[in-house]
């Protein structure tokens, strides 16, 4: 119910579980058009992402809502209505909480520890900086009682960090902090476990653990310590609460066994969430179609999500060998010797990417993390203690995102949040050639036939030709769909842009991502998934 002055100008009828606007209902007695908009910015404010559900018949309120910002994601029946289903676009909101505060305070300080490791990082210096966090924190005790089930959530991302044989440093989490830390963790849990699902090399997790040298923590005590390829674990299905994007989320079983979960991500640039670290290192926790589907509906709110049902215990950063520019994998490694533990996954965060000379607002899965309460990036709210941020800070290069088109192809990106933009420079930086009439220049045209159109993100002004090529990505450019070309997802999965672009260029070989078969299982699973849904 939104009041203007003492008068309601309408109302809403909004399910809280489901984050859904049901109903707009505008007061008979106002006459000004257009009332819906300041209704919504009022749930959306205090509600953070939701959704809308229309009558697919009811045009004007289908119209409305997509000039506010929601784009049509789903179709059902239900009751034998006919319904769609529009989340508003994560862009739209990231530019809507610009520079405000969380509707509710956070109601307390979190602290988060900032351990220097010295140089030599010896196996004892490590250990030594773990059971510093661990103490300032409240011991291992506050964490670890006889007998429990210690779950390690390393970072075990893909095999790029190998060069011949040698491991580069800063791709997947140091070998030696996680046997620092079983050995720490041995005389008191009753079995550790190091979980993981490769969010690259899906189906070769256990290789990964082999490449490496994962196997070997094993032998520190074979009667308590395993390691777990989570995708090929047992699932549970846990409701989301507030059902934002998603409702439901398939979670390994090893993390409801969990007595204790400590996550254990890399300190790394992320090119489309600006940085990867403890918020964004859970969608490692989740299956291959899990994986998948958090793409497709939106990968931004799905990590929060995720920390809703796998809820760690503790985080240790590992900022030993981090990596900069194109991270997650193909970024440069970057030393900091440092530790960064804490327990709230949003506070940890802030201070990481404070250190990294980031500001913690910037990167989408955290914001949007901080603005749905679960933890504070202000640094009021947080208490550092070891070193402080500015003693450590080292700013980490950024990748150059680079979408520039050519005579040819054209990117109209102007209102898109960086998960498409870093996804889109990803591709077409591969498609990028030697231009022969610039030497030193890189060229992205080819003949094509058509002119090429990429759109991304929510609004453009640019004017659509309908004989050209148009292509038309993520959630935000959904209700373009049967006007050329769509990549569904929210940022498109790579493979998903890479098929959709590569086709247009003949003369380049689609490189393989990830292993194929597996991939198109998945996309056929997913459209069973939306089947259902469309029924
Ligand atoms: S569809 Fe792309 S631009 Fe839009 S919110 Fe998602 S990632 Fe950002």
């Amino acid at each position: 119910n939104v009041a203007e002055e003492s008068e309601p100008i309408g109302w809403i009828v909004y399910n809280s579980h489901k984050s859904l606007v049901e109903q707009i209902l505008i007061n008979k007695d106002q006459t000004e058009k257009g009332l819906e908009a300041p209704i919504l910015d009022a749930l959306i404010e205090k509600e953070s992402l939701v959704a809308a559900e229309v009558l697919r018949a009811d045009e004007n309120a289908y119209r409305h809502m997509l000039d506010y910002g929601f784009r049509p994601t789903r179709t059902y029946t239900s009751d034998a209505f006919d319904l769609a289903k529009l989340d508003l676009s994560t862009a739209v909101y990231l530019e809507k909480i610009v520079g405000k505060r969380p509707p509710k305070e956070y109601p307390q300080t979190e602290t988060v520890i900032v351990e220097k490791v010295p140089p030599t990082r010896s196996h004892n210096d490590i250990k030594t900086a773990i059971m510093n966090i661990l103490d300032l924190l409240g011991g291992l005790e506050a964490f670890v009682k006889t007998g429990q089930t210690v779950v390690i959530k390393p970072n075990v991302v893909a095999d790029h960090g190998m060069k011949d044989g040698v491991y580069m440093g800063g791709v997947v989490t140091d070998l030696g902090l996680l046997k620092a830390l079983v050995e720490i963790l041995l005389p008191v849990a009753g079995k550790v476990i190091i979980a993981e699902g490769s969010s690259i090399n899906r189906a070769e997790t256990t290789k990964m653990f082999e490449l490496y040298g994962y196997d070997t923590l094993v032998d520190l005590d074979p009667s308590k310590v395993s390691l777990v390829d989570l995708h090929q674990d047992e699932l549970v299905k846990k409701t989301v609460p507030r059902g934002k994007r998603m409702l439901s989320r398939d979670i390994p079983v090893t993390f409801e066994n969990a007595d204790v979960i400590i996550n254990v991500p890399v300190m790394k640039i992320h090119f489309a969430a600006i940085a990867s670290l403890s918020v964004k290192n859970l969608q490692g926790a989740l299956p291959p179609l899990e994986k998948y589907m958090s793409h497709y509906f939106g990968l931004w709110q799905n990590l929060v999500n995720i920390h809703h049902l796998v809820k760690p215990n503790l985080i240790i950063i590992d900022g030993l060998t981090a990596q900069e520019d194109f991270g997650p994998v193909n970024g440069v490694p970057k030393v900091m010797n440092l530790l960064i533990g804490g327990t709230n996954a949003v506070a940890t965060d802030a201070v990481t990417m404070r250190i990294m000379g980031l500001d913690p607002a910037l990167s989408p899965p955290v914001r949007i993390a901080h603005m749905q309460g679960m933890g504070p990036i202000e640094p009021e709210k947080i208490q550092v203690m070891g070193a402080s941020i500015d003693e450590v800070r080292s700013p980490f290069k950024q990748p150059e995102i680079n979408l520039e088109g050519g005579e040819n192809l054209v990117v109209h990106a102007e209102s898109a949040c960086p998960g498409c933009r870093g996804y889109l420079h990803y591709v077409l930086f591969k498609l990028r050639r030697p231009d022969p009439r610039h030497p030193g220049k890189l060229l992205i045209d080819r003949p094509f036939e058509k002119r090429i159109n990429l759109y991304l993100g929510p609004v453009t002004d640019a004017e659509l030709n309908p004989d050209e090529t148009n292509i038309f990505l993520g959630v935000c450019q959904q209700h373009r769909k049967d006007m050329g070309k769509h990549l569904p997802g929210c940022p498109p999965h790579t493979d998903v842009m890479m098929k959709g672009v590569f086709g247009l260029y003949p003369d380049v070989v689609l490189p393989q991502y990830a292993d194929q078969t597996a991939e198109d299982k998945l996309e056929a699973m997913l459209e069973e998934v939306l089947e259902k849904e469309t029924t």
